[in-house]
C-alpha cells in the first residue's frame, strides 16, 4: 500500500535512534516503542512510567488533567488555580473547549482565577485568602453555580487543608465547592490528574447530592460524557444522537453546566467519548446508579455510521428503524460526496500522529476513509487498556510509540519521513521547518470541530490544505534548486 512502511527498516530506525541515548535513557525507552501490524494480539508496551529526567518529554502534570481537560471547562463554575500565578496564566484560554453562555455571568470558561500564591503564602498557608476569594467569587458573579479548587504544586507540599475551605464554604453557599488535589508532582503526567478530578466529581458532586437532577424521565435519556466541545465537537456529536431520537440530558464536561453533571445519574445509557479521562466516572456511575456506559467513535464515516448502529442496539426498533433511514437517505450519501471529493487529493500519503490519551488511534479510521495510512502513532500518557484498544485500529505495519520526546520525534521524522504530521503545539513548528505538513491534533489548529457529519468535511478540508499547500514546493531556495539540478 503506498504510503506504508516495512516492519524490519522501522525496527532498525528505533534501534538507532536508542542508540543515541545515555545507558540508562537507552534501557527505558527501549521498552515505549513497539513495531505492530494488523495481527498483533498484544503489543506489551510499557505505559503510564515516570518521564527520564532531560529529555524533553512533551508530557504535562496532573493540574493539566484535571483543571484544563476535566474542570476547566464546567461553565458555570469558577476555578480557582490555587497556589502560584503560572499554571493558570498559560492554561489560560488555550484549550479550545467552546461554551455558550454569557461571558462573566454565567459562563465563566475563559477566565484566570487565581490565588496568585507569595512567599508569605507558602509561608503561612492561604486558606484564609481562599475563604476570602470565595466570598468575593460569590458577590461579582452571583450566577455562578459551584467553585472548584485546582491545586497547583506547592498546595500539597505545605499541607493545606483546602477539604475544610471546601466543606465550609458550601455550607455557606448551598453550592458544590470541589477541592481537586491534582498538584503537578502527582502521578507521572495528565492522567492521574484526570483520575483525581473523576474523584472529585463522585465524591464533592455525587456522594454529596447537593440537589438532586430535575430532569423527566424517558427511555430515551442519554449522556454524553468525555467530549470536552474542542472547536464544538461535543455539538456535532449531540447533532447526530438527536437525530437518531434519543435526548441527551447531560453533556459534559464541554459545555456543560452543574445541573448536567449531575443529570448523568438520571440517564439510560452513558456514552463515553473518551475512555482514557472519563472512564473512572462511568465506572462508578454504573456500580451506584446502575447505568450502563459504552464507547463511541465520531471521527469520520466509518467509525460514526459503526458507533451510530451499536448506539440505537441499546434502544428500541423505533430508534433503530430511524438510525438506518438517516444513514441511508441522509448521512452515507453526504460522506460519499466529500470523500469523492478530497480522498483523491490525499490518497495514499501517510500519516504520523501524537497526542494525549485517546486520538492517537480514534482518528485513524477518519485517515483511513481518505486513504492515508498511519505509520506512526503514539501517547503522552496512555494506558495499557489504550494501548490493547490501539491495536483494533491498525491495518498496515505501524510503529507505536509511548511518551516520545522530541530528540526521538526528530529522528523519526527524518527516517520514516511520513507526508503529514498531527500532534501538538509543541512538535507544530519543529515539523513544519523539516517541510513536512503538519496539523495540530489537540487545538485543531483553531478550525473544527472534528466530531461528527460536519466535522468529517472539516477534517477532509483542512487536510487536503496541509498536505497539498503550495509552500511545500518553495523550501528550497531557486539557486539552490538551480545548482543541484
Ligand atoms: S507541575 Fe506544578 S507548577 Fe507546573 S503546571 Fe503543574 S501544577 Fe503548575
Amino acid at each position: 500500500m503506498a504510503g506504508t512502511i516495512e516492519k524490519n527498516y522501522a525496527e532498525k530506525v528505533i534501534e538507532e535512534i536508542i542508540e543515541g541515548m545515555p545507558e540508562k535513557t537507552q534501557k527505558d525507552r527501549k521498552k515505549h516503542f513497539k513495531v505492530v501490524g494488523s495481527d498483533t494480539e498484544s503489543c506489551n508496551i510499557t505505559s503510564n512510567r515516570k518521564s527520564r529526567p532531560g529529555v524533553m518529554t512533551i508530557r504535562g502534570c496532573a493540574y493539566a488533567g484535571s483543571k484544563g481537560v476535566v474542570w476547566g471547562p464546567v461553565k458555570d463554575m469558577l476555578h480557582i488555580s490555587h497556589g502560584p500565578v503560572g499554571c493558570g496564566q498559560y492554561s489560560w484560554g488555550t484549550r479550545r473547549n467552546y461554551a455558550t453562555g454569557t461571558l462573566g455571568v454565567d459562563n465563566f470558561t475563559v477566565f484566570q482565577i487565581t490565588s496568585d500564591y507569595q512567599e508569605k503564602d507558602i509561608v503561612f498557608g492561604a486558606d484564609k485568602k481562599l475563604s476570602t476569594m470565595i466570598d468575593e467569587i460569590e458577590t461579582m458573579f452571583p450566577l455562578n453555580r459551584g467553585v472548584s479548587i485546582q491545586s497547583e504544586c506547592p498546595i500539597g507540599l505545605i499541607g493545606e487543608d483546602i477539604e475544610a475551605v471546601a466543606r465550609t464554604k458550601s455550607e455557606e453557599t448551598g453550592k458544590p465547592v470541589v477541592p481537586v488535589r491534582c498538584e503537578g508532582f502527582r502521578g507521572v503526567s495528565q492522567s492521574l490528574g484526570h483520575h483525581i478530578a473523576n474523584d472529585a466529581l463522585r465524591d464533592w458532586i455525587y456522594e454529596k447530592q447537593l440537589g438532586t437532577p430535575e430532569v423527566e424521565d424517558s427511555p430515551y435519556n442519554i449522556a454524553l460524557i468525555g467530549d470536552y466541545n474542542i472547536g464544538g465537537d461535543a455539538w456535532g456529536s449531540r447533532k447526530i444522537l438527536e437525530e437518531m431520537g434519543l435526548k441527551v440530558i447531560s453533556q459534559g464536561t464541554g459545555d456543560s453546566t452543574v445541573a448536567e453533571l449531575k443529570n448523568v445519574s438520571r440517564s439510560k445509557l452513558v456514552l463515553l467519548h473518551c475512555y482514557r479521562s472519563m472512564n473512572y466516572i462511568a465506572r462508578y456511575l454504573e456500580e451506584i446508579y446502575k447505568v450502563p456506559w459504552m464507547e463511541f467513535n465520531f471521527f469520520g464515516p466509518t467509525q460514526i455510521i459503526k458507533s451510530m448502529r451499536a448506539i440505537a442496539a441499546h434502544f428500541d426498533k423505533k430508534v433503530q428503524k430511524r438510525t438506518e433511514k438517516l444513514i441511508a437517505e441522509k448521512y452515507q450519501p453526504y460522506f460519499d460526496e466529500i470523500t469523492a471529493r478530497f480522498r483523491p487529493r490525499v490518497e495514499g500519503k501517510s500519516v504520523m500522529l501524537y497526542v494525549g490519551g485517546l486520538r492517537p488511534r480514534h482518528v485513524m479510521p477518519v485517515f483511513e476513509d481518505l486513504g492515508m495510512p498511519a505509520t506512526i502513532t503514539g501517547y503522552e500518557f496512555a494506558h495499557g487498556d489504550d494501548y490493547q484498544r490501539t491495536l483494533e485500529y491498525v491495518k498496515n505495519t505501524t510503529v507505536l510509540v509511548d511518551d516520545l520526546n522530541e530528540y526521538e520525534m526528530e529522528r523519526l521524522i527524518e527516517k520514516l519521513r511520513p507526508d503529514l504530521v498531527g500532534s501538538g503545539i509543541k512538535e507544530k513548528y519543529q515539523c513544519q521547518k523539516s517541510g513536512i505538513p503538519f496539523r495540530q491534533m489537540h487545538s485543531w489548529d483553531y478550525s473544527g470541530p472534528y466530531h461528527g457529519i460536519e466535522g468529517y468535511a472539516i477534517f477532509a478540508r483542512d487536510i487536503d490544505m496541509a498536505v497539498n499547500g503550495p509552500i511545500w514546493k518553495m523550501l528550497t531556495p531557486p539557486w539552490e534548486k538551480a545548482a543541484s539540478e
